[in-house]
């Protein structure tokens, strides 16, 4: 059986309060990074009433568990997303400030040529795309 992340938080002595838990869910259950505004609001509509504080706790907490990872998409707010979802990228509209995943099945083709032009031996990569998506073009 595979431990959610609760389970494992709780394994390790850790309190599972009813935000921690509403926040990892939602993080799981939503497709795409979001910040803890959005984190807050979507909190809120569900009718679980966390303060922005609690948020902002909740996602240091989740940070340093590696459970969750941080994307800055735009200059303004980081966004959030699940740190065990498989690689992927994203695409951004510039517009309505829509995010997508990514998969870009060409991405070994790159590496190796990132790699054998520089050298490098690659650890990681972040690639975001910018544009205008459909629904605003
Ligand atoms: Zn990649
Ligand atoms: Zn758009």
């Amino acid at each position: 059986m595979i431990k959610s992340h609760i389970n494992n938080l709780q394994s390790k002595g850790f309190r599972i309060t009813s935000a921690r838990s509403a926040i990892i869910n939602l993080l799981e259950s939503t497709p795409h990074p979001i910040t803890a505004n959005s984190i807050h609001k979507l909190l809120k509509k569900v009718g679980t009433d966390v303060n922005i504080t609690t948020v902002y706790r909740e996602i240091e907490f989740l940070l340093s568990q590696k459970i969750i990872n941080k994307i800055q998409l735009f200059d303004t707010e980081l966004h959030y997303e699940m740190a065990d979802r498989t690689h992927h990228h994203h695409i951004v509209c510039t517009d309505c400030k829509a995010i997508e995943d990514l998969k870009i099945d060409s991405e070994k083709d790159l590496l190796d040529e990132v790699c054998s032009d520089t050298r490098y031996k690659i650890s990681t990569h972040s690639l975001t795309f910018y544009g205008v998506c459909p629904a605003c073009k």
